[in-house]
């Protein structure tokens, strides 16, 4: 039976509203899709397992709270952590790839003539994170039980000891190549794909010396897993309160202090960057994590770093600063 011409036109009508309706759901399905619509990644430069790993690694297990996606960290090694820097000042500015970084994105600039990307101008600022002291570590049975004795140690057998480091930008390498400076001893170096590799190495008497950050060492220092020489702060750790510094112990002035920032490629939304920064916070707040950084001597980032202004001032005085220190403490032959 054919339609009658009234309802053949409701029924358009009816479809045209119900399309009409759909047409406007899809903008604002896409709208109510707002970021993060899917996983985040978050790039460590360095393997897993070391310092850099387990900030990370921390801040993604809670981030979801505050997100509502999955942060996925992932590992990308090689040259002192600037060939992940290369690859997220490169990635897509979409809001789903984020670098977290150290002192190496200062530092940089001054050890790698031809650097393929320029840290104060190819990235977002995100946050600052966390500042973690350092610690020169032994392997258990170096015949050296303090400093004092392992300056005597190395002066009389330098060209048999060799430190492990990170690569060049790595701060285990900065550290390094200050201590070899401050000691006036040419010192052997082994590179790593990160301190977590180093470490295992010096647990098994591979190496013999290594500057790490505590949110690896305390772990290995409170088992007695290795030998500590001393801490790079300025003032004794509350979580190693027993433990010298090196300043105290003759090397005045010594201090590497690793502080640590999260970095989007250049033009990511600010939406984006600003709910990673909220999260960022949120998970340094959280009990467990706050607990933790403590526990592993890492000090939260003071609020006025806990922002993109206070990431991108911090690291603009770092690269000006790094400049002559590292040219004057020269590098290692790797
Ligand atoms: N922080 C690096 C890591 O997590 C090591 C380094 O920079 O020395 O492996």
């Amino acid at each position: 039976m054919p339609l009658s011409t009234t309802s053949s036109w409701r029924r358009l009508a009816a479809a045209t509203l119900l399309l009409g309706g759909l047409a406007l759901a899809v903008p604002l399905t896409a709208a109510a899709q707002a970021w993060p619509a899917r996983p985040i990644t978050l790039v460590v430069p360095f393997a897993a397992g070391g310092p850099t790993d387990i900030v990370a690694r921390a801040l993604a297990a809670v981030m979801p709270k505050t997100l509502g996606q999955t942060v996925i960290v992932e590992n990308k090694t090689g040259a002192g952590g600037t060939i992940a820097a290369a690859s997220v000042a490169r990635a897509q500015p979409d809001g789903y790839t984020f670098l977290i970084h150290h002192n190496g994105m200062a530092t940089a600039p001054s050890l790698y003539r031809k650097l393929t990307y320029d840290p104060l101008n190819d990235f977002e600022y995100v946050s600052q994170v966390v500042d973690v002291p350092m610690t020169l570590l032994g392997r258990k049975d170096l015949p050296a039980k303090d400093l004092p004795e392992l300056l005597t140690y190395l002066k009389a057998n330098a060209d048999k000891i060799n430190l492990a480091h990170a690569g060049l930008g790595a701060v285990s390498h900065l550290c390094g190549m200050l201590f070899r400076k401050a000691v006036g001893v040419e010192l052997t170096t082994v590179p790593y794909q990160g301190t977590g590799p180093a470490m295992i190495a010096l647990l098994g008497g591979q190496v013999d010396l290594l500057c790490d950050q505590t949110t690896q060492t305390i772990p290995h220092i409170k088992s007695g897993a290795v030998k500590l020489y001393g801490v790079t702060t300025p003032s004794r750790l509350k979580s190693l309160p027993d433990a010298p510094t090196l300043s105290e112990q003759g090397l005045q002035g010594f201090e590497v202090v690793v502080w640590h920032g999260v970095y989007a490629p250049k033009g990511t939304p600010k939406d984006a960057i600003d709910k990673m920064g909220a999260a960022i916070r949120a998970a340094l707040q959280d009990p467990g994590v706050a607990q933790r950084m403590a526990d592993l001597g890492a000090v939260v980032a003071d609020d006025a770093k806990l922002s993109p202004a206070g990431l991108q001032s911090w690291l603009t005085r770092e690269v000006q600063r790094y400049g002559p220190v590292i040219k004057a403490a020269g590098q290692f032959a790797d």
